[in-house]
């Protein structure tokens, strides 16, 4: 069964304006269920437009987005906050924690808006802390977190809801490489523990060995390695 299925995506901005850049070109990507897909790709490929038009923040101009077998063609922004919230993880580059709650909060907080109860939610988020490797680190700010406790945190927040795929745009990409391959080591157990479906961007070519099947996004088209 496939969790993520992309049919002939193409997206173009300034369409029509000299500056037109015609990003995507007829893009087909089938993602199984459990299946870690890297993304790689040079700088300004299209890779953020991709995972946005995957994650249903963005909408192509033509092609058809299903997520776990829903054909979201056509459907309103209610349906689609509906089935992101459910159904999606996203992880950016950037944590993107909200600075003035602690680590468990940013955790919990996604869970209490998918209407979970409070006690779950926290038993929830502090069993994907511990999960991380940073179970002590829950009522610590972002801001007396490293750069990878802060990454790590996100991940969490990501799979707060149990979403069936997760789209990742160069997770570990702002830390030093060290770190970097302790935090995507970390991500894969995570991924991989919980039967994850999962597109990750990356440009380190050693990362994506370690997933399931390559993609290159090369001049607007997917192409296999
Ligand atoms: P890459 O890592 O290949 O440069 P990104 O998608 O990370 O690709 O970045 C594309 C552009 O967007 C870059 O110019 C980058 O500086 C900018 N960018 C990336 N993440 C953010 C962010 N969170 N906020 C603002 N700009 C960003
Ligand atoms: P990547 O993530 O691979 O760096 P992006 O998807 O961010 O690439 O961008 C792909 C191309 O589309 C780049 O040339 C970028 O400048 C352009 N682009 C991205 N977003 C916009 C936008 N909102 N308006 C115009 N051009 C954009």
């Amino acid at each position: 069964e496939n969790v993520l299925r992309l049919s002939g995506i193409t997206k173009a901005y300034n369409r029509g304006a000299p500056n037109e850049v015609n990003v995507l070109r007829g893009i087909d990507l089938d993602v199984g269920t459990g299946e870690v897909v890297a993304l790689v790709a040079p700088s300004g490929a299209g890779k953020s437009t991709l995972l946005h038009i995957a994650g249903l923040l963005d909408t192509p101009d033509a092609g058809k987005v299903e997520i776990t077998g829903q054909d979201m063609t056509g459907r309103g922004d209610r349906k689609r906050t509906r089935v992101r919230r459910s159904d999606v993880g996203f992880i950016y580059q950037f944590h993107h924690l909200l600075p003035e709650f602690s680590a468990l909060e940013n955790i919990v907080l996604p869970q209490l808006a998918n209407g979970v109860s409070k006690a779950a939610a926290e038993a929830r988020a502090q069993e994907l802390l511990d999960r991380v490797g940073i179970a002590d680190r829950a009522d610590h700010r972002p801001a007396a977190l490293s750069g990878g406790e802060q990454q790590r945190v996100a991940f969490c927040r990501a799979l707060a809801n149990g979403p069936k795929l997760l789209l990742a745009d160069e997770p570990t990409g702002n830390l030093d490489p060290g770190t970097s391959d302790q935090v995507f080591a970390a991500l894969m157990d995570l991924v991989r523990g919980t039967g994850l479906s999962a597109v990750i961007a990356t440009h380190n070519l050693d990362l994506a060995a370690r997933m399931d099947r390559q993609i290159r996004l090369d001049a607007g088209q997917l192409v296999a390695d």
